[in-house]
């Protein structure tokens, strides 16, 4: 308890964007919902409602499928060279750029994250993240092969492959870094010349709804982006399940991922996922202990531990145990949480009520289970979503803290003693989506990185990301990569042509 939540006066900018209902992007025009509802978006710092959004549903995903299908079908879209589609991607970046302050100061508002974690990190990553994608439009590429055919001797061919954009895309994001995920579904579609309806979360529509504005500007052509709000029941499932949809990419909980897989059997629609995390961090006793210590605060209470990655199974080495923990429960102190616009605030509220409850439900599940709080515990004011960083010790491998993922800051901590046993340990788990080691130890590192099964390894840092870096899970954390060129794999697919010349 104990934090003031000083009143800000928000940016008249902003102010003035959210004074009125937003609407949605369909074919180009800014409109309201078919039904003429409007659902609130709430400032996660005071519990207020912050904006009123039009809300999609079925019939307005009808609407957007529509015209995304119309504009991959017969718009200009699919004549534009695929210099002429980078540069758009790059003029939205360009556009982003010009904008950060506001960009960061609406995501900050609507999310509760930090101002100063928005504007250093946030929108950035998401302007690099079109830039890289800008670039890909003009690299994507088949080949020629050279092909035998044995049961037609002497005859000679030409075969070559073309790489052709997989279609009209439904994207559906979360809300724990709403900006970045929409750029993240965004920039591989646009860079292969798909065209998208896209859903933000119902929690955080602001920012992809400013940004669509942008996306006009830019010039993209009408129905080339379509952004939808609306409840995931209602709108997500709508379009999971349109039979105009050819792809479904969607980022969320592992539950809602199965709910999307049946959704897409009508007319099996290609899908990705990119969903929960329960990451093991591995602390050795040989590891720098001034680098480990601080990256192990950091891999947990980023975000408000509202990250998929979250190293929130710290693992350290007996002999160092207690001097770590103690060193991560002391950062976790002395962290200033507060409302995201009061630049002092090093953690913001979670996103939304449910989250502050599920968060509370699961800190009482593990006391009641024995395990004991090292810092924090609790929930940290009486207005507002906010929860104490945590570390619990006292925990075991078989307690719901432990097992699943939490999405809060909140770190389970326990000992090992053998190497080999931590593998072990780590691989336990439905999830295999980040895994972080600390050690001098070169050898060991990358004989830990090849053991584990998670889509990222990280060695001595932790939530290190980069529009060149792929990303994404085993297991049930995921179908496919996000970022890279390995998701470029997921937004085409291969023509084979293969022509007799003799
Ligand atoms: P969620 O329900 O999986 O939401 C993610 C997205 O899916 C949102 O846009 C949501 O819409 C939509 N959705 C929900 N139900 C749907 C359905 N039946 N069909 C189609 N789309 C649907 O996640 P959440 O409820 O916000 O958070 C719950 C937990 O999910 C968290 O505590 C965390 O464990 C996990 N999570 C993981 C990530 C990640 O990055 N991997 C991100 C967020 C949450 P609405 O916004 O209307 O719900
Ligand atoms: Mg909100």
């Amino acid at each position: 308890m104990g934090i003031a939540i000083s009143p800000f006066q928000i940016d008249p900018r902003v102010a003035d964007y959210i004074d009125k209902p937003r609407k949605m992007l369909i074919n180009g025009k800014w409109v309201n919902a078919a039904s003429g509802k409007t659902f609130p978006s709430y400032n996660p710092a005071t519990g207020e409602v912050l904006a009123q959004v039009a809300e999609a549903d079925r019939e307005d995903i009808n609407q957007a499928v529509k015209a995304a299908r119309k504009a991959f079908d017969q718009g200009p879209w699919r004549r534009m060279t695929a210099s002429e589609r980078g540069r758009l991607v790059w003029k939205l970046a360009d556009l982003l750029d010009k904008n950060i302050e506001e960009f960061a100061y609406l995501e900050s508002l609507d999310n509760g994250k930090p101002l100063t974690i928005a504007k250093a990190a946030d929108v950035p990553l998401t302007v690099d993240l079109f830039r890289y994608m800008a670039g890909w439009a003009t690299k994507i590429e088949g080949n020629t092969i050279p092909i035998s055919v044995p049961y037609t001797p002497g005859a000679k061919y030409l075969a070559y492959t073309l790489k052709e954009p997989v279609g009209v895309v439904g994207q559906i994001i979360p809300w724990n870094f709403p900006l970045l995920m929409a750029a993240w579904k965004l920039g591989p579609a646009l860079a292969t010349g798909c065209t998208v309806v896209l859903k933000p979360a119902e929690q955080t529509p602001l920012s992809a709804l400013r940004l669509g504005e942008l996306i006009m500007e830019a010039g993209f052509p009408d129905g080339v982006v379509n952004i939808v709000p609306g409840y995931g029941e209602t709108a997500g499932a709508a379009l999971a399940a349109h039979p105009d949809v050819d792809k479904i990419a969607f980022t969320g909980s592992t539950e809602v991922g199965k709910l999307i897989v049946h959704a897409a059997t009508g007319n099996l629609k290609k899908v990705s996922l990119e969903l929960g995390g329960k990451s093991p961090n591995v602390v050795f006793k040989d590891a720098d202990l001034d680098a480990a210590i601080p990256g192990s605060a950091s891999a947990i209470f980023f975000n408000h531990g509202q990250c998929c990655c979250a190293g929130s199974r710290l693992y350290v080495e007996k002999p160092i145990f207690d001097r770590v923990v103690e060193g991560v429960a002391e950062h976790a102190k002395k962290i200033k949480v507060g409302a995201g616009l009061d630049p002092e605030t090093q953690m913001g509220p979670l996103v939304s009520e449910e989250q502050l409850n599920r968060v509370c439900s699961y800190l009482e599940s593990g006391f009641s289970q024995g395990a004991t709080a090292l810092s924090g515990g609790h929930k940290a004011a009486d207005k507002g979503y906010f929860v104490e960083p945590t570390v619990l010790v006292n925990t075991r491998e078989d307690m719901k803290v432990v097992q699943e993922e939490i999405f809060g800051p909140v770190v389970t901590a326990m000992p090992f003693e053998d190497p080999e046993e931590i593998v072990l340990r780590s691989n336990d788990s439905d999830y295999g989506l980040a895994a972080a080691v600390w050690t001098r130890d070169i050898s060991k590192a990358h004989r830990m990185a090849e053991h584990l099964r998670a889509g990222t390894v990280w060695i001595n840092c932790y939530n290190i990301f980069d529009a060149a870096l792929p990303f994404g899970g085993y297991k049930q954390s995921g179908w496919g990569r996000e970022m890279g060129h390995d998701v470029l794999q997921l937004y085409t697919q291969t023509k084979a042509v293969c022509t007799r010349l003799a």
